[in-house]
């Protein structure tokens, strides 16, 4: 996201040193997700919130998960009367997406996969599946065109957070920056941080407190 804008929008107007820290810059892992619409007839008490580990041969900084939960039983209201929704985040190894031409086949992988991996807490799901929604990283960076559909801008490590991620004011003077791509972080608090820290910004540059 932040390199369209400073390598393709201001391109030439930017000084190389610069540009040069936004090019040793990583971004962060995207995710999958699932959302299942679910007859109310199913008990899906056995299947437990949380986690659920699904890498064999990876090693533990890419041990690779799904992160299940069922909103509805928290607020029913999410779905319509009588009905229930399970939904999924699914964390692939962010190589995995690399060499992805064909992302309709992938999606459909994804929902078999997933849906297989919960009837192994609750065997007769499939039976009470009304609804299957799905997106990838593809379907995230469409709607939000963060770069591969990065779910937290940057990634998120201790040489990319707080202090080392992009300061909110750019080299070009009226131009901020604001989100998960800059200061302090990502995440929905962050965020909201970064944008009360920007327009704070611009009011004591513009005298306005
Ligand atoms: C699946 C998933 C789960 C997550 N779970 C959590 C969580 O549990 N807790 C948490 O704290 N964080 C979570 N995050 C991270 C969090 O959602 C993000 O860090 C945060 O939403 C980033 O906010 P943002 O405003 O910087 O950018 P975004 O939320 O990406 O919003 C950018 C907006 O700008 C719009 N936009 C982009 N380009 C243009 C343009 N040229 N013109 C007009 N509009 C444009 C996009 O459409 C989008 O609406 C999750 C992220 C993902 C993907």
């Amino acid at each position: 996201m932040l390199s369209r804008l400073f390598f393709e929008l201001l391109d030439g107007k930017l000084e190389t040193t610069f540009l040069g820290e936004i090019e040793k810059m990583r971004e962060s892992c995207s995710f999958s997700l699932l959302y299942l619409g679910i007859s109310k007839d199913a008990d899906l008490n056995k299947l437990k919130r949380g986690f659920y580990h699904t890498a064999t041969d990876s090693s533990y900084r890419d041990a690779e998960w799904l992160y299940i939960s069922i909103p509805t039983l928290l607020c029913p209201s999410l779905a319509p009367q009588n009905k229930q929704i399970i939904s999924v985040v699914v964390y692939l190894a962010k190589g995995k997406y690399k060499d992805i031409t064909n992302w309709k086949i992938f999606k459909e992988n994804l929902i078999a996969d997933t849906i297989n991996r919960i009837e192994k807490y609750l065997p007769d799901i499939k039976k009470h599946i009304e609804v299957i929604e799905a997106a990838t990283p593809k379907t995230l960076e469409r709607y939000t065109l963060n770069t591969d559909g990065a779910a937290y801008g940057w990634e998120v490590s201790v040489d990319q957070i707080g202090d080392n991620r992009l300061p909110q004011q750019t080299p070009i003077g009226n131009l901020y920056l604001t989100g998960h791509w800059t200061r302090p972080g990502p995440g929905i608090c962050a965020v909201v941080s970064s944008g009360w820290g920007v327009a704070n910004l611009i009011m004591e540059k513009e005298k306005w407190r």
